[in-house]
């Protein structure tokens, strides 16, 4: 072993999952914190030995336990009671287990389940329902089936190696005695007739015969036979759980879901549904038993057997747990065994490799083998890892080699080959949904599609999937868990040196300013943070509910699924009404697990605490614990750790200057209008100037001025309670308006349905926020005739519309008459809920709650009738006895509150303005956008302006999801900031060669992030989308002509997937590269890559060759001359690069000195396809068409024409070109563009060459760059 290698922390049968060599951290022997050595026989505490065949591992902290000795027979004795256990409850191999017993049972016999059989078989249902059958553990009578067959067609049928069930075992599925009378058939097969069900045939004859048929069709036989599939088919339908087996939970199968909701004790119990159903739990027990030896012992500890492993704490010298995964057998390595095997006589056909295998690696071990290791992998406190592969029993036939491992969708065996799955490594936190995972994954048989079974387990299962590595021969290709949109450290790293140093002024110090100020100076940019207070936090440093995240790690810690379909759909569900752009929502969602992390671990904000709020479908709302039984307000913790982390870290970097009234603007317009902002004026005098500014200075919910933008936007809001400080005008928006920033939803104001109204100040116009968890512990609202009348849990929105219908003003007795407000009574559970800390400050401190003994103290503080508050709180009791109300809908119920409760307290609330969705039009990283006159596209940014926060709109639409405005004020604030940091770049152009001796060439490819992928299908036609990535620098241009394309790069699944584009964007737009793609596989595999990939994910870019068509102010130049005409030949998805040349045709037209020279129909297209689904980007024609209808027509050519077509049929010809396009005339100087596939470029050059041009006169891209352009 190398002199600085750590020694392995485990070492495994069958998974081959060892501790690292080469993961050299730290040195031998240990080394302690204070440096001191340390030596790890001493240090660990380490038991071994054989159960079930298998060997074992269990490792301790000898300082957990009194002495070694004592610690060596404690961890003995937890580990044989485990052992014990699953050995009479859960093995296959005693015949007397548990559940032995049950595969014994006949059909329809129940069987009531053990605590340990119950763990196993309701995780073992929930996996099968969850990897949609990948994993199954009633496979064994298919895979037993295999087995004998290949036996039985073996010609030397000798007692293979471990012919007892005992030594085969290992993580796959097994044979058990119940089957093996199988093997003992006669030769003799008969017919099965394809048509008969499988219920006919168990009647008529006992099922193994029919399995006996199956033999003579070969066991993986041509697909295209349908008597194999169909037998097979049935044969599945034997060996699948659903119609295997079923739970039944207290009498009644499955229901088992009833237990979480009436808390009560279920008795499980299994019932048989097929006579010859037989249940394999051998895999997913052996996790169960390492899980429980692992939380039976103290922490920390290793626990391993069989190839399973957990961990819990760390390594006690420190460091993490390690493991190491070895690159699996070559199959040629694997057919020398099996042959050196056979030749032995040590064998049958089915032949267990794992053992030999293993042997090697041991010999191995130390003479540089190790390096054949795939990964290393860090387990951290409570994750467990698990190992499937092809190679761990193998069968032959017929020459071929297949894996133990029956593909559930053909219910046949994996045939081992170069390409499919190899092997599958799954961390969860626990062993047993780990070991079903790698199962499910290797089933899978394709890579690709394990990886995007694994991804879905990322966040949409409550033991969330960690990690994977999923490993195929050729190649090798090797699959890592990765998040799409998560730049990795290194990418980033490199990414920001491609800038100088920028000075940027952040306006506001709430969150978004915070947020953005730090990026920014972690951008190497020297900032400046200008507030107008005393004092930074704004409204941010008021929230109290907490900020959303989806797929973050505290999700996982506490197994809550959340996905992201789900986040999005519930942002713009509440959104609807307004405009909730997609690209700012995908954007949001897919960074804010990002956005949360980094406030965890970058700034320690314990956001540990989870809640569902209103219109939330998962709890993926973060805060802080209480800390000594006080709650933390999550605003304030955030917003003032981060003043500490800036004040603390970014000293010289960051300058926050309070006091700083930022009252305009300064910016400069050029001769084509374009504006860039130069600074700001401060205080109405003072000037600051820099490279860029990010306006965060929140909302205008405060803003009651006459001339303010509530008086503008909402006037009849005028008057109506806020919950926000007094800071919150509505600057920012008035600063951008001022350089021509668009404003959208600006009439989007969301009312809180819960402002505290405090009954001895009612007419204060600041109401104290009565939280969400008012509602959210069971808070029940009544109006003052003690009705209810919404589901309290609903959204805001539909709350606030339910006090304003169905309440009455409040009135006081000295003749005030105020908003309408509600009563919102709480029970005793609920108070418990809501937290007593935080109640007796809003109850005894700020005296905005009361008590009341009983119901009947509460009808006295409404003034109602008793009886119509009894009949409510009757009905209300009723409704949570049934799951939902029928009033109200509402569904879901915190806390009981009944006409018996007692000692309640009961507050008026009253809605409030609390948050202004509208604001400054943003795109995805926070550019302030304008409005312009274009000929395609009707926006572009204000140079040197971004901004985020609560002053942007288009992200919230019509309703903001509650905790969606922190998170965006972190995921754009950072954005925005970074983005801002930017502006100066070394070069100007994004490919400085682009223009001379573009190619393709590892140094050219550039790194670039995706910036967001919009739906076309409406704009541009069926199945196209419009993909836009981030030049490094905000000011940056791409240095092409018009014509080039770029090359994009990938990776997927393993595997860099290239593709080649037209850029849609021009050559003169400003940090940023937009391309047309086509989302359905015509669009090759990088479309797929494309379809995957998130705001932030990583491509490299290149710029390739192509037309180089220059477009000068009065002239269009190509090769050095002047063009007069210009003739686009577009066959198919040729089209792409033609878009580009039309749009920059429009351009030049629209800002020609003399339009009236340029001649009429300078550019014409022919666009030709095969049939009408296949035109695409039709709109945008149209649309350039009719903005300069002089100059640009078209003209479709279909191969196959749509009934009703009325344009041009069939091929293009020669005198479609004379005709629709243009002349080969010498004074005409024209050009004309090919672009489409090879057959028909090479047509249409023959037609021009026959027309009489010249080679000199037309571009046909195949020919160009010997690189066709496509979508
Ligand atoms: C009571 C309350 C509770 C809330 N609870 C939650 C919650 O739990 N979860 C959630 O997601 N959202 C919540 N929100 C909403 C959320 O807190 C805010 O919308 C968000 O934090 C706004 O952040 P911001 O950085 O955009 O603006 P702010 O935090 O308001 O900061 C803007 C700053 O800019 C300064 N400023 C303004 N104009 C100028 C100028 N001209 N020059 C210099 N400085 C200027 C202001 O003084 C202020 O400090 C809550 C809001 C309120 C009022």
């Amino acid at each position: 072993m190398p002199p600085n290698a750590i020694a392995p922390d485990g070492e495994t049968r069958t998974s081959r999952v060892v501790g690292s060599i080469d993961f050299i951290r730290p040195k031998l022997p240990y080394s302690s914190t204070n440096g001191e050595d340390m030596d790890e026989s001493k240090l660990l505490t380490t038991v071994t030995g054989v159960r079930c065949s298998m060997p074992y591992t269990i490792k301790c902290s000898t300082a957990s336990f009194t002495s070694p000795d004592y610690a060596n027979v404690r961890i003995e004795q937890i580990a044989s009671t485990i052992f014990d256990e699953t050995e009479s409850k859960l093995s296959n191999f005693n015949p007397q287990s548990e559940v032995n017993v049950v595969n014994a049972m006949g059909i329809d016999d129940v069987h009531t389940m053990s605590e340990a059989l119950k763990d196993v078989v309701l995780c073992s249902k929930e996996l099968v329902k969850f990897t949609r059958g990948a994993f199954d553990p009633c496979v064994a009578p298919l895979l037993k089936h295999y087995e004998t067959m290949a036996e039985r067609s073996s010609s030397d049928l000798v007692a293979r190696h471990g012919t007892t069930t005992h030594s085969t075992s290992h993580n796959g599925h097994h044979a058990s005695a119940h089957l093996s009378s199988i093997t003992e058939l006669p030769e003799s097969m008969d017919e099965v007739p394809g048509e008969v069900d499988i219920e006919t045939i168990r009647r008529q004859r006992h099922v193994v015969d029919f399995w006996r048929s199956l033999v003579s069709a070969g066991f993986a036989g041509d697909p295209s036979d349908a008597r194999v599939s169909r037998t097979v088919k049935r044969l599945l339908e034997v060996s699948q759980w659903h119609s295997a087996f079923s739970v039944v939970a207290n009498g009644s199968d499955d229901n088992e879901d009833r237990e979480t909701n009436n808390g009560g004790m279920v008795t499980y119990a299994i019932r048989k549904k097929h006579n010859d159903a037989h249940m394999d739990l051998s895999g997913i027990a052996k996790g169960w038993a390492v899980d429980k030896i692992a939380e039976a012992l103290p922490s920390p500890c290793w626990v391993e057997w069989g190839g399973d492993i957990k961990v819990r704490g760390k390594h006690p010298s420190g460091r993490s747990w390690v493991v190491a995964v070895p690159e699996p057998p070559k199959l040629s390595e694997m057919r020398v065994r099996l042959a050196r095997a056979k030749k032995a006589g040590q064998v049958g056909p089915v032949y267990t490799l794992a053992d030999e295998h293993i042997r090697d690696e041991e010999h191995n071990v130390g003479k540089g083998k190790e390096k054949d290791y795939l990964a290393v992998l860090e387990l951290r406190d409570g994750e467990a890892v698990a190992t499937s592969g092809d190679y761990e029993k193998v069968i032959e036939r017929n020459g071929k080699l297949y894996s133990h491992v029956v593909n559930p969708q053909l219910g046949r065996l994996l045939e081992l080959n170069q390409t499919s799955l190899a092997q599958a490594v799954v961390v969860t936190k626990s062993c047993m949904v780990s070991d079903a995972l790698a199962t499910a994954g290797i089933s899978k048989g394709d890579p690709s599609l394990a990886r995007a079974m694994l991804d879905q387990f990322r966040t949409g299962y409550k033991t969330p999937v960690r990690d994977y590595i999923l490993y195929a021969r050729q190649g090798p290709r090797i699959i890592r868990l990765s998040i799409p949109g998560i730049e990795s450290k290194s990418d980033r790293e490199r990414r920001l040196q491609r800038h100088q140093p920028a000075t940027v002024i952040v306006v506001g110090g709430g969150l978004a300013g915070m947020s953005a100020a730090i990026e920014a100076a972690d951008a190497r940019a020297k900032v400046i943070l200008l507030e107008k207070e005393s004092e930074t936090g704004g409204n941010s440093a008021k929230a109290t509910s907490g900020i959303n995240g989806w797929g973050t790690d505290t999700q996982a810690e506490q197994g809550v699924a959340d996905e992201e379909r789900l986040f999005e759909r519930d942002t713009f569900r509440s959104g609807l009404g307004g405009r909730t752009d997609h690209c700012l929502v995908r954007t949001l969602s897919t960074k804010s697990s990002d956005a949360i992390h980094w406030l965890k671990h970058r700034h320690g904000i314990p956001l540990t605490v989870l809640s569902q709020l209103g219109g939330h479908s998962a709890k993926r709302t973060h805060r802080a614990p209480a800390v000594n039984g006080r709650p933390v307000p999550i605003g304030w913790k955030i917003t003032s750790t981060m003043r500490d982390t800036i004040c603390n870290e970014y000293e010289g970097k960051i300058d926050i200057r309070c006091g700083m009234n930022v009252t305009k603007l300064l910016h400069n317009v050029d001769a084509n209008g374009v504006k860039t902002v130069t600074g700001v004026e401060v205080n109405g005098s003072e000037t600051i100037v820099a490279d860029a500014v990010v306006l965060a200075t929140g909302g205008f919910g405060c803003c009651q001025r006459k001339d303010g933008l509530m008086s503008r936007f909402r006037p009849d809001l005028l008057g109506t309670p806020t919950t926000n400080g007094q800071f919150a005008q509505g600057d920012g928006v008035i600063l951008g308006e001022e350089v021509g920033a668009e404003l959208v939803d600006m009439d989007k104001v969301q009312l809180h349905p819960t402002g505290f109204l405090d009954p001895n100040d009612p007419s204060n116009p600041t109401k104290f926020l009565a939280p969400e968890a008012i509602r959210g512990s069971g808070g029940v609202l009544v109006n003052s005739e003690g009705k209810r009348f919404v589901n309290e849990l609903d959204l805001r929105s539909i709350v606030t519309a339910g006090i304003q219908k169905y309440c009455s003003p409040y009135k006081s007795a000295d003749g005030y008459e105020g908003p309408p407000f509600a009563y919102c009574i709480l029970s005793q559970e609920a108070q418990q809920i809501f937290g007593k800390p935080v109640l007796s400050f809003y109850k005894d401190k700020l005296g905005l709650l009361e008590d009341c003994e009983d119901i009947s103290s509460v009808a006295e503080l409404i003034g109602c009738k008793k009886d119509v508050l009894v009949a409510t709180l009757q009905e209300y009791e009723e409704s949570a006895r049934l799951g939902t109300c029928k009033l109200t809908g509402k569904d879901v119920f915190p806390s009981p509150l009944t006409p018996t409760s007692t000692s309640l307290v009961v507050a008026r609330v009253t809605p409030s303005i609390h948050y202004t969705m509208g604001g400054l039009n943003i795109n995805s990283v926070g550019e302030v956008q304008e409005k312009i006159e274009s000929i395609i596209g009707s926006h572009r940014h204000i140079r040197g302006l971004f901004a985020a926060g609560e002053v942007t709109g288009g992200v919230h639409g019509g309703n903001r999801l509650a905790g969606n405005s922190l998170l965006e004020c972190v995921v754009f604030g950072r954005m925005a900031g970074e983005r801002a940091a930017t502006v100066k770049h070394a070069d100007k152009e994004m490919f400085p060669n682009a223009k001379h001796h573009a190619q393709e060439s590892e140094s050219n490819f550039i790194p670039v992030l995706l910036r967001e992928v919009r739906n076309t299908d409406e704009k541009y036609g069926m199945n196209t989308r419009e993909i836009r990535f981030d030049m490094h620098g905000a000011f940056q241009n791409s240095g092409m002509d018009v014509g080039q394309f770029i090359a994009l790069r990938g990776q997927l699944d393993g595997e860099t997937l290239m593709g080649y584009f037209s850029p849609i964007t021009r050559p003169s737009d400003e940090g940023v590269i937009g391309i047309l793609a086509r989302s359905d596989s015509k669009g090759g595999p990088i479309a797929q890559l494309l379809e995957i990939a998130r705001p932030g994910s990583t491509f490299y870019m290149c710029a390739m060759g192509g037309l180089r068509l220059k477009f000068e102010k009065e002239n269009i130049i190509y090769n050095n001359r002047v063009v007069k005409r210009i003739g686009l030949l577009a066959g198919g998805t040729g089209i792409a690069p033609m878009i580009q040349i039309i749009r920059e045709y429009g351009h030049y037209v629209k800002s020609h000195p003399h339009p009236e020279q340029i001649p009429p129909f300078q550019l014409n297209l022919i666009y030709a396809a095969e049939e009408m689904h296949d035109l695409a980007y039709m709109k945008i024609l149209d649309t350039v068409r009719n903005q300069i209808p002089h100059h640009f027509r078209y003209y479709v050519k279909l191969n196959r024409p749509p009934l009703g077509w009325s344009e041009g049929v069939g091929f293009v010809e020669r005198r479609d070109i004379i005709k629709y396009l243009v002349h080969p005339s010498k004074e005409e100087n024209p050009l004309v563009v090919i672009c489409g596939p090879p057959v028909f470029e090479a047509a249409m050059r023959k037609n021009l060459l026959r027309l009489g041009f010249e080679h000199s006169q037309y571009y046909s891209y195949s020919e160009g760059d010997n690189v066709a352009a496509h979508l």
